[in-house]
């Protein structure tokens, strides 16, 4: 028996009475908050308690304490508010074909979380690329989400909230919703299975994390090997929150592409960092 089979067997028998849009709506508001709280938490416990300093970025720096934690309060209550938008997203639901019974095979799984890594990191770079092009889309908009040049993880979700929708939650949320409309078909098993989209919610949640929280842990998706695979993790984009200029991607792929690699220290390891830039200067 394969672990999907087995995965299948217990999700069908704890949600065969369940309604399909009741099991998106509430699991994933309840999902969502579990999953930005515990990836959150161990990195609150390590700037609280100053542990694995040997693996701080910039040891020389200290987290404000009190600032992150009330961070992690305001950000907690924000997402909690996504109660609402999911109430009335069960139009979405259906019309993207969003699947809660039998998975997909294996092989459409693998191709739909491709696919969103890639539709994901296309909209985030360039969103992203386009809110430091702009002077005014800076200053009034990704400046907030800039005041950290050293960050820590929770600064991860501050920001202003048309960029909480239109470069965090959109690169997120669209390709899990279009992946049957567009590629795979929303009947069958073409659409989105909501376990998937769960697994999705919270691999970005760790890669958030991760990408903020100011320290490259052996743990790291980065140090597990998904650096091979392109993916910058927490030391390009440490060097993007100081540097503002370079590094724009979650992988570091269009930063290749289109020459916005920090052109030196792009593993983040070496000391001394350098000086960080001056928004003011851009
Ligand atoms: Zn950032
Ligand atoms: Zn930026």
């Amino acid at each position: 028996m394969s672990f999907l089979s087995v995965v299948e067997s217990y999700w069908l028998h704890y949600t065969h009475d369940r309604d399909v849009y009741t099991l998106c709506i509430f699991g994933t508001w309840i999902l969502n908050l579990s999953i930005w709280i515990t990836c959150n938490l161990p990195y609150l416990l390590i700037d609280q308690f100053r542990l694995f300093r040997q693996y701080k970025i910039q040891p020389e720096n200290e987290v404000d304490r009190r600032e992150m934690w009330i961070q992690f309060i305001r950000s907690t209550l924000l997402q909690s508010l996504n109660a609402i938008p999911l109430w009335y997203a069960r139009p979405l639901f259906v019309w993207s074909g969003f699947q809660a019974r039998q998975l997909p095979t294996a092989t459409t799984l693998l191709l739909q979380f491709l696919w969103f890594n890639v539709a994901e990191d296309f909209m985030f770079y360039w969103v992203h690329r386009l809110l430091h092009a702009s002077k005014w889309a800076y200053r009034h908009i990704h400046s907030i989400h800039h005041r950290y040049k050293d960050p820590y993880s929770v600064a991860g979700a501050v920001a202003h909230p048309v960029e909480l929708i239109f470069n965090f939650l959109l690169p997120t949320v669209l390709p899990p919703f279009l992946a049957g409309p567009l590629i795979w078909g929303r009947d069958g098993e073409g659409g989105c299975h909501v376990l998937l989209f769960w697994f999705w919610l919270w691999y970005r949640e760790l890669r958030a994390t991760e990408a903020h929280c100011g320290y490259i842990l052996p743990w790291h998706l980065s140090q597990l090997g998904m650096k091979y695979l392109g993916y910058g993790g927490s030391a390009a984009h440490h060097i993007h929150h100081s540097q503002i200029k370079y590094n724009f991607g979650s992988f570091t792929w269009w930063d290749h592409l289109m020459g916005t690699t920090f052109p030196g220290r792009e593993d983040g390891t070496t000391s001394p960092p350098p000086p960080p830039v001056d928004d003011k200067d851009l």
